[in-house]
């Protein structure tokens, strides 16, 4: 059952991140189609250079939105292995970038630091975790707002800090937080959190929240630390 929710809950985030992805791809590919329109024009030969230039630039910034989306989308590779924390957190954040940007949501990364710490666990399904976290933070804060996370290394753990500048949650709503099926929104499955719970578990790590409400939320995940 569990991992019949951990899939349902996977294939209804990646069709709600399609919409903002498509929305983010669309600017480079005009930017690009618009230079290419000016080669049509009498226009000195430096300045070609340059268009062209802009143009395939534009072009790669749509190939690397449109793969760093078909990552996370691809179905995992089973079985644990070293998890780099750092580099899994700045791929997540890569993929909820359109979203955020959609939302007017900043996503704040100044005390992203401690690269080269490893986790254990399977890596889709953390990532899979992340990018839960990340889209609630990011629909919480409808009217835009800061989404930071941070790493904080204790040697044998290492803690993720994910915070939201969003609508926080009632104290009644946070010791809801991870049953089954409950949501707030309109549209909401209610089964990120009760699937993001599981997979920390299964890291065997702890996962913590605390939230005020009309200011924000505050997840941290505590992980142990592997050695290479
Ligand atoms: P869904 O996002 O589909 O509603 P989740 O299991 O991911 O389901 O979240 C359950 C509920 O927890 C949300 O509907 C919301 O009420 C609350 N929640 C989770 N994260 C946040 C957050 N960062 N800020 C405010 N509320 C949150
Ligand atoms: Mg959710």
């Amino acid at each position: 059952l569990l991992q019949a929710l951990v899939k349902a809950e996977k294939l209804e985030v990646v069709s709600h991140l399609a919409a903002s992805i498509s929305h983010e791809v669309r600017n480079p590919l005009t930017v690009s189609r618009g230079f290419m329109q000016l080669l049509h024009e009498d226009i000195p030969a430096n300045k070609r250079t340059d268009y062209l230039n802009i143009a395939v630039r534009e072009l790669d910034r749509a190939v690397e939105i449109i793969s760093d989306y078909l990552t996370y989308a691809k179905p995992e590779a089973k079985g644990s292995e070293q998890i780099d924390v750092y580099k899994e957190i700045h791929h997540a954040v890569k993929v909820i970038t359109p979203l955020a940007n959609m939302n007017t949501v900043q996503i704040d990364l100044q005390k992203l630091n401690h690269e080269n710490v490893c986790v254990l666990g399977e890596r889709k399904l953390f990532e899979q975790c992340l990018m839960n976290i990340f889209k609630n933070g990011v629909e919480a804060m409808p009217h835009g707002g800061t989404l930071e996370i941070s790493l904080v290394y204790y040697y044998s753990t290492i803690q993720i800090n994910i915070r939201d500048t969003g609508e926080g949650m009632t104290e009644k709503q946070i010791q809801r937080l991870g049953e089954p099926y409950f949501t707030t929104k309109e549209k909401g499955t209610g089964l990120g959190m009760m699937v993001s719970f599981n997979i920390i578990n299964r890291m065997n790590g702890k996962m913590s929240v605390s939230s005020e409400q009309g200011k924000g939320t505050c997840f941290s995940i505590e992980l142990p630390v592997v050695y290479k």
